[in-house]
């Protein structure tokens, strides 16, 4: 374990922790497909920034220093062969990207998986049993190594280890659990702390962003809603319609969050969130963590997807809410992320009246400083560092709010 004498940085310690371990490595070669994989560093060169190097001093020193959480995350290899993430994703074992997270500055990822989990039975997001099963699979895999350890608890969350890197599982939506509200049990002794209320498609509980009209939470919802807050589960409606996120908020008795949006009065999609909800999911004592997918957080001011977007989006929220309730949730993955959504978005309920209708924008292959999780943090950090954000500030935004509202909702 390591020492307090020891003064080697986080990536050096967990490079060591990691020892080359490879997804399922447990497992014999003729047990499973082994597919070829994305890089995790350096996929794109033309994705990372080198900062100046007083800028880069002191985010590394800072990062040593803090616990640095990345609100909404998807610690999800993918194949280098985009036409391969079918099969992958059937075959039902999600390889995480072990070099990609012993490199990067973060110690706690809130972890959405293989994102609409998880499409191992068919290609219908969602599924109860796929659920479970990716959500068991993978800690099977993690059992087998010691850099990736699940969080569960405020303590474990806090808890100063820097050869590990902690996850908390979560699901993007309660769309698995169907009618059943006693499935919110079983998925919180599975590890899940964060839950999506719903995702892009209405379910049993409320509306989805992608549907024309929102009924705002179902009589299921809002008794879904007091079992999360009875259980200890953080609720998130980065996903939900503008009504179900504001029932939410008004029937919870704890925070709650959107983990991955932005501003709509910046950029006008469903995807993104109008003020009066970025309010009062603040006001919950809540956190909006500004995403980064390619595509979502676009900015008049940088209409070509950058992390200059990213950060107009959080300067907005700052200036709307305090910045006692923003955080960092990048929400990228480890491959090609335009070639993932335009594989998968005819799958969540997209596909009847075209995609969802964006205002003209360009097209990126990467969003340039956000095209993983390794780097996307660690560029937030620089970015606020570079314009004159105190320490105390980039703390906030960096970690220390989203640990706030555990600390809140956590049993
Ligand atoms: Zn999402």
């Amino acid at each position: 374990m390591t020492q307090s004498t020891d003064h080697r940085s986080k990536a050096e310690l967990r490079l060591e922790r990691w020892n080359g371990y490879r997804p399922y490595e447990y497992l014999p070669d003729d047990a499973m497909t082994r597919f070829e994989f994305a890089p995790q560093i350096g996929r794109e060169p033309g994705a990372s920034i080198v900062w100046d190097p007083a800028v880069e001093e002191r985010a590394r020193a800072f990062e040593e220093s803090h616990t640095i959480v990345s609100a909404h995350d998807h610690l999800s290899l993918r194949p280098a062969d985009p036409s391969d993430f079918a099969a992958y994703r059937r075959q039902g074992r999600e390889a995480t990207p072990y070099e990609g997270i012993a490199r990067s500055n973060v110690d706690v990822f809130f972890d959405g998986g293989p994102a609409a989990v998880s499409m191992i039975r068919s290609h219908a997001p969602f599924d109860w049993d796929d659920a479970v099963a990716d959500l068991a699979m993978r800690q099977s895999d993690w059992a087998h190594q010691g850099l990736v350890r699940t969080v569960k608890t405020f303590g474990e969350a806090t808890a100063r280890t820097p050869d590990q890197v902690g996850v908390v599982l979560t699901l993007e939506a309660a769309t698995p659990i169907g009618n059943d509200l006693d499935r919110l049990d079983v998925l919180y002794g599975m590890g899940l702390r964060l839950c999506g209320v719903v995702y892009s498609e209405s379910n049993q509980l409320g509306s989805g962003l992608a549907e024309s009209g929102d009924a705002g939470l179902t009589a299921l919802g809002k008794r879904a809603v007091r079992r999360m807050n009875e259980l200890g589960i953080m609720i998130d409606v980065s996903h939900s319609g503008d009504q179900t996120a504001l029932d939410a908020v008004r029937y919870s008795s704890q925070p709650v969050s959107i983990t991955h949006a932005g501003s709509r009065a910046l950029w006008p999609t469903a995807r993104m969130k109008p003020d009066d909800v970025i309010r009062a999911v603040a006001q919950s004592g809540g956190i909006i963590g500004v995403e980064a997918a390619p595509h979502t957080t676009v900015s008049p001011q940088h209409p070509r997807h950058s992390l200059d977007s990213v950060m107009d989006h959080i300067e907005y929220c700052i200036e709307l809410v305090g910045i006692d309730h923003v955080a960092f949730g990048p929400d990228t993955n480890y491959g090609d992320h335009v070639a993932w959504h335009h594989t998968f978005a005819p799958l969540f309920g997209k596909d009847d009246g075209g995609a969802e209708p964006l205002p003209p924008h360009e097209e990126v292959p990467y969003v340039t400083g956000c095209e993983n999780p390794t780097e996307a943090t660690g560029n937030m950090i620089r970015w606020l560092f570079s314009k004159g954000y105190r320490e105390d500030e980039i703390a906030k935004l960096a970690g220390g709010n989203m640990l706030r509202v555990a600390a809140d909702v956590w049993r």
